[in-house]
């Protein structure tokens, strides 16, 4: 890879499409920076609510339970602020003004020196929310930079230093997340309404610790492939933006 490990930020903003992207897409590098003394911060774009195989499902239980999940695993990843939730329908984000507003209204609340999100880019992603998502960060920050964009914030203008984008199409930056592996599944497995749907535990029995093992151990093998690219024993690749 081209650069790793950038220097632990004092602030980082993590932006997901629903709850448990920030998690699979950099929740090592976040539980590592966290440890390393970095406020990290979670936004959410959408509410959840249709990430089911279950029709049955009422959706509006299944917002709140998505969100005390995605609580649950923000602090284990080590965060401390409030998560922000933007609740668009899950399915239907769309990457307009209305959204675009709220993005660049908590990057110049936040003033994260890192903001992380899906790579718009990524080529032949089918879901829309991801792709929308990350382009919501993109703006967003532009956004957030000049003070004539969105002057009725009355919030001073912000420039991150350094926008990393995961799911990369064309990956450039490895974090070693070596220390922060075991962290990153205890988070995962906080989205507990999800096991079946990302993280195919479907059992109830007994065979469901060997379906959670087999999960972690996913996780290990991605993580470990990634990191070997850079000499790692486990890493997260991005895409890295600077000059912002
Ligand atoms: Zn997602």
């Amino acid at each position: 890879m081209d650069t790793t490990d950038l220097a632990t930020p004092r602030r980082a903003l993590a932006v997901g499409a629903h709850p448990d992207d920030i998690e699979f897409g950099c929740g090592g590098t976040l539980a590592k920076w966290a440890a390393a003394g970095c406020d990290i911060h979670h936004l959410v774009c959408t509410d959840g609510s249709r990430g089911t195989w279950d029709a049955a499902e009422d959706p509006a239980q299944l917002v709140v339970t998505r969100e005390q999940e995605q609580i649950a695993a923000a602090a284990a990843l080590g965060g401390t602020s409030p998560v922000t939730f933007l609740r668009w329908p899950d399915g239907e984000l769309e990457a307009g003004l209305r959204q675009r507003w709220q993005i660049c209204a908590a990057i110049r609340t936040i003033r994260p020196d890192v903001v992380v999100g899906h790579d718009p880019w990524k080529r032949y992603r089918l879901h829309p929310d991801h792709r929308n998502a990350g382009f919501l960060v993109t703006d967003g920050i532009v956004a957030a930079r000049d003070p004539l964009f969105f002057p009725e914030q009355a919030i001073a203008p912000h420039r991150p230093s350094t926008l990393l984008l995961f799911e990369a199409d064309e990956p450039d930056h490895v974090e070693d997340v070596s220390t922060s592996v075991d962290t990153k599944i205890a988070a995962l497995l906080e989205h507990r309404s999800q096991l079946r749907t990302t993280m195919h535990v479907s059992a109830t029995d007994t065979s469901r610790e060997e379906e959670l093992a087999a999960f972690a151990t996913r996780i290990r093998e991605r993580l470990a492939s990634t990191g070997a690219t850079s000499g790692f024993d486990a890493g997260e690749a991005f895409k890295r933006m600077d000059n912002l």
